[in-house]
Formats: structure tokens, C-alpha cells, sequence
């Protein structure tokens, strides 16, 4: 543990802090002094927040976006098209097809995507959950919305090998666009179109 400054608990709160991505030693700093400098209100408000995020956020037992309740918001709602399922890496795609406004259907979070370097093989990921999801049928349409890296198209085939067996429709997003890890340099605004202009799966390997 680092101690480098005159109270035990200023260290303790730049450790905890540091945690953070993108925060290093010097900003926990910042942040840490700034926050003494605040009413008691405003941590408490702080840390309280973060406390009932951590321990009432849990999963969707549906589509594995985060919830506070075991069905999210999407999957629960009576004007979402059930028949047409997105499949995307993590939490922070659903919120951006989320804010594209063109997405009535469902989604499918998948956890990341198959990465032999990083250990991650099919069964760490939500895809038998998403093949259960196909067979119990009322499924048409599965859209394949992954990176466009070596990890993304591997996941992809593997995705649709595994939903081969089912009558249903995979399709992916139209080229030129990808998102998951290559996320920040998507807007809502393109992935809305790609989206709309979505092609068959099978085309991008059939010519
Ligand atoms: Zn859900």
C-alpha cells in the first residue's frame, strides 16, 4: 500500500481511488482534496450512490443487460419487438443503440467476445444462454453487433454455426461499422444507419 501523505485516511482514499481506469496517483489527488473541500452532503451523496449502484444493480436473467429488477427495462417492454434479438458485447453497446432511438427490438449482452490470448473461450460468454433463447422459438431475426477485430469474427461464426440448427435470420450490421471495443469512434448517428442498412450474415463470406 502507498503512504505518501500526512493522514491515514487521505491515503486510504487515494488507494481506493486510484482503482479507478484512467486515475492515476496525481488525480486521486485532485479528486481527494476536492472532495474535502465539499459539504459532507455531497460525499455522503457520493458514496451512497455508488453503494446501491454496486449492490442493487444485478443482470437480466433475459438478455444479461444490468437491471434492478430480473427482467430490464427492454426485455419487459410491451413496445419492444421480442422477435428481433441484438447480440452485443457489453452493457455500454446496449446504451449506445439505446440512444441511437432506431432499436426496437431486444438484446442479447454477451460479456465480451472469444479471445484465446486473453483465456476467454465460448463458455465464459453468454452464447449457449443465447442459443436457448433461439430454440424456445419466437426469435425471426438475430443481429450481430461485435467488434470488427480477429476476436469479433470469430465470435461471429462461432455465433452463427451455433444458431445454424434454428430457423432464424442472422444478419450484421452494414460494413464500415463496429462497435464493442471500437465503440468511441461509432456515433449514434452512423450506427443508426448501419443498423437500418444491416445485411445477411451469410453475404460477407458467400462472395
Ligand atoms: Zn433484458
Amino acid at each position: 500500500m502507498n503512504r505518501e501523505y500526512t493522514t491515514t485516511l487521505l491515503d486510504n482514499a487515494v488507494n481506493e481511488l486510484s482503482r479507478l481506469p484512467g486515475v492515476g496517483r496525481k488525480t486521486a489527488l485532485r479528486l481527494a482534496l476536492h472532495l474535502l473541500k465539499q459539504d459532507t452532503r455531497v460525499t455522503d451523496a457520493l458514496a451512497g450512490a455508488l453503494t446501491e449502484m454496486r449492490h442493487g444493480v444485478r443482470y437480466c436473467k433475459m438478455c444479461h443487460n444490468i437491471s434492478e429488477t430480473d427482467m430490464c427495462p427492454v426485455c419487459s417492454s410491451p413496445v419492444r419487438d421480442p422477435r428481433t434479438v441484438c447480440v452485443v458485447e457489453n452493457v455500454k453497446d446496449v446504451i449506445l443503440f439505446e440512444n441511437t432511438g432506431q432499436y426496437r427490438g431486444l438484446y442479447h449482452v454477451l460479456g465480451g467476445v472469444i479471445s484465446p490470448i486473453d483465456g476467454v473461450g465460448p463458455d465464459a460468454l453468454e452464447i449457449d444462454s443465447l442459443a436457448q433463447r433461439v430454440a424456445a422459438g419466437g426469435v425471426d431475426e438475430v443481429i450481430l453487433a461485435l467488434s470488427a477485430t480477429m476476436e469479433g469474427e470469430t465470435t461471429n461464426f462461432y455465433i452463427f454455426r451455433k444458431l445454424a440448427p434454428y430457423d432464424v435470420k442472422i444478419t450484421q450490421l452494414a460494413r464500415g461499422v463496429s462497435v464493442g471495443n471500437e465503440i468511441e469512434y461509432t456515433d449514434e448517428i452512423t450506427l443508426g444507419r448501419s443498423l437500418l442498412n444491416r445485411t445477411l450474415f451469410s453475404d460477407s463470406f458467400n462472395k
